[in-house]
């Protein structure tokens, strides 16, 4: 039965795409880039549990970075290190991908790059020319729940 499942949910990988299983960016933890890296900061930061944080600038559809959480572990919250100086150092690469990506091809490119990437849409709706709009973020956990099509409860 649960063999049957998994091969059903490899199946569907080649039709569904990151749209079906992103998380909205409303519900995405992110930093913005002006923060600073004191003992509330980092210690919200440590609560919230995630390994990736995206850094945006202005607004929060306005992805530039991403924060490790690793990045911060030779960070003392007494120096009060603005968040740019670790995203500076660091410079992980940022991995995006359009929200029409097919699930097996995203596989894929979860096993070369960024197991998290900042999923974009073309937006032509209104009057004025179409524009790149970020809807959410899309990690490797999120297309492997797909395929055995249950829930990976976080540590
Ligand atoms: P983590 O290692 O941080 O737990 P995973 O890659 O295991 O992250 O993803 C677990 C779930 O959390 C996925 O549904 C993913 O989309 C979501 N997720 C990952 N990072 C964030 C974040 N910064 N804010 C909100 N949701 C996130």
């Amino acid at each position: 039965k649960e063999e049957l499942n998994i091969i059903q949910g490899a199946l569907e990988l080649r039709t569904k795409t990151v749209e079906d299983v992103l998380t909205p960016l409303s519900d995405c933890y992110m930093l913005s880039s002006d923060a600073v890296l004191d003992f509330c900061t980092m210690s919200d930061v440590m609560q919230s549990g995630f390994t990736r944080i995206p850094v945006y600038e202005n607004e929060r559809s306005n992805i530039v970075d991403i924060l490790f959480v690793k990045d911060l572990a030779f960070v003392d919250p007494d120096d009060c290190t603005p968040l740019k100086t670790i995203t500076q150092f660091y410079k992980h690469p940022m991995h995006c991908v359009f929200n029409d990506t097919k699930l097996d091809v995203m596989l894929e490119e979860f096993k070369r790059k960024s197991h998290l990437a900042v999923v974009q849409r073309v937006n032509s709706e209104g009057e004025g020319d179409p524009f790149y709009e970020v809807m959410g973020i899309v990690t490797l956990e999120d297309v492997i729940e797909e395929i055995i099509k249950s829930e990976i409860v976080d540590e």
